[in-house]
C-alpha cells in the first residue's frame, strides 16, 4: 500500500509541567498530532487520509481542491499527491494572482506539482453551487477530479478524525483543539469516550462555527456527536492574524517546553488554554490535552 495511505502509530501524548496551569490544579498534556506522518502533519493527514483512500479506490484520475494563498489545506493536499502519485489541482482564490510571482505557501503546493487555477473572488465563492463548481471543473480541466471541500471537511474526513478521538480516550477530561472550519472538533468529539469533553477554539471571528459543526457532524454521524463546545473570543483580529503579543506568547511557549508552535492555529489554542486556566475556568484535579494539531 502506498505510505501515504498505511494507517499510521498513534501520535504521541506527553504531559508538560507549566506553572500557569499547575497552580491552578491543572495537568496539561499535549497530543504530538504534528508528528503523526512526517509529510502530511496532524490534522491535514487525518482529514485527508479517508478521501485519499476513496479516490484511489474510485479510479479518480486527480484530486481537486479550493483554498486561499496561504492555505495549509492546499499544501497538504499538493504533498498528499506527490506521495500518492496523483494529480492535484488547487482552485485559487483572486484571479488577480495568477500573473504575480507565486508566494512561499503556492510555490511549495506548485513544487508539489500542483496545478494551479486561480478563479475570480465571485466564482470562488460560489463554487458549492452545482452548475458554478461544474463550470470551474471544466475550466480546470479536472472534470473527473475527486473534489475535496475548501479546508478538507466532509463526513469522510470527519471519521479520519474520529480516529484522533479514539485514540484519546480516557486520556484527559477535556481535550482541546484549534478550529477553522471546525471539521477537526466534530470528527475528534465524536471519537472520545463518554465523560470526556471536547473544546474548540475559534481561529476565526464570526460565530457560525457552532452551527457548522452540527451540519458537519449531521452529515457524517446522522446527528450531533459527543460533547463539546467552543471557547469563542481568542481570534485576535480574525484569521492569519498574529499580533505581537501572541507572537511573544508563542515564542515563550516555544521556550519553556521546546514546542515549535504553528502561529495560525496553535498559537491561539494554547493562549486560550492559559487564559482560561488563569481565569479558574477549569476545576482544580482537571487534566487538560491539547491537540497540536500541526507545525510551523
Ligand atoms: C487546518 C488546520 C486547523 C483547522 O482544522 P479544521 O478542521 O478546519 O477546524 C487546525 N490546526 C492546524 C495546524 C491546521 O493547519
Amino acid at each position: 500500500m502506498n505510505d501515504a495511505l498505511r494507517p499510521r502509530p498513534a501520535s504521541p501524548l506527553v504531559e508538560v509541567v507549566d506553572e500557569r496551569f499547575a497552580v491552578h490544579g491543572v495537568r496539561l498534556l499535549l497530543k504530538r498530532d504534528d508528528l503523526v506522518h512526517p509529510q502530511l502533519p496532524g490534522n491535514k493527514w487525518r482529514k485527508l487520509a479517508p478521501n485519499l483512500r476513496a479516490a484511489v479506490d474510485g479510479g479518480r484520475p486527480a484530486l481537486l481542491t479550493f483554498g486561499g494563498a496561504y492555505s495549509n489545506h492546499l499544501r497538504a493536499t499538493a504533498a498528499a499527491g506527490r506521495l500518492l502519485g496523483l494529480p492535484t489541482v488547487g482552485v485559487v482564490r483572486g484571479e488577480e494572482l495568477a500573473g504575480r510571482p507565486l508566494n512561499d505557501s503556492l510555490a511549495r503546493c506548485a513544487a508539489d506539482g500542483m496545478r494551479l487555477h486561480f478563479v475570480s473572488r465571485q466564482d470562488y465563492r460560489r463554487k458549492a453551487e452545482p452548475e458554478v463548481l461544474a463550470r470551474l471543473l471544466d475550466e480546470a480541466a479536472a472534470a473527473e477530479a475527486y473534489v475535496i471541500p475548501e479546508g478538507g471537511s466532509n463526513a469522510l474526513a470527519l471519521r479520519g478524525c474520529r480516529e484522533l478521538g479514539r485514540e484519546l480516550r480516557g486520556m484527559g477530561d477535556v481535550v482541546a483543539v484549534a478550529c477553522g472550519t471546525g471539521g477537526t472538533l466534530a470528527g475528534l468529539a465524536a471519537g472520545l469516550a463518554p465523560g470526556q469533553r471536547a473544546l474548540g477554539v475559534p481561529v476565526l471571528a464570526g460565530g457560525f462555527l457552532g452551527a457548522e459543526i452540527r451540519s458537519l457532524q449531521a452529515a457524517a454521524f446522522g446527528g450531533r456527536a459527543g460533547d463539546w463546545t467552543l471557547a469563542e473570543g481568542f481570534a485576535h483580529g480574525g484569521y492569519a492574524r498574529v499580533p505581537a503579543e501572541l507572537d511573544d506568547f508563542a515564542a515563550d511557549f516555544e521556550s519553556r517546553h521546546g514546542l515549535p508552535v504553528e502561529r495560525i492555529y496553535v498559537a491561539k489554542l494554547l493562549w486560550a488554554l492559559t487564559a482560561l486556566a488563569e481565569s479558574g475556568t477549569f476545576a482544580r484535579g482537571t487534566t487538560l490535552t491539547a491537540v497540536i494539531t500541526g507545525r510551523p
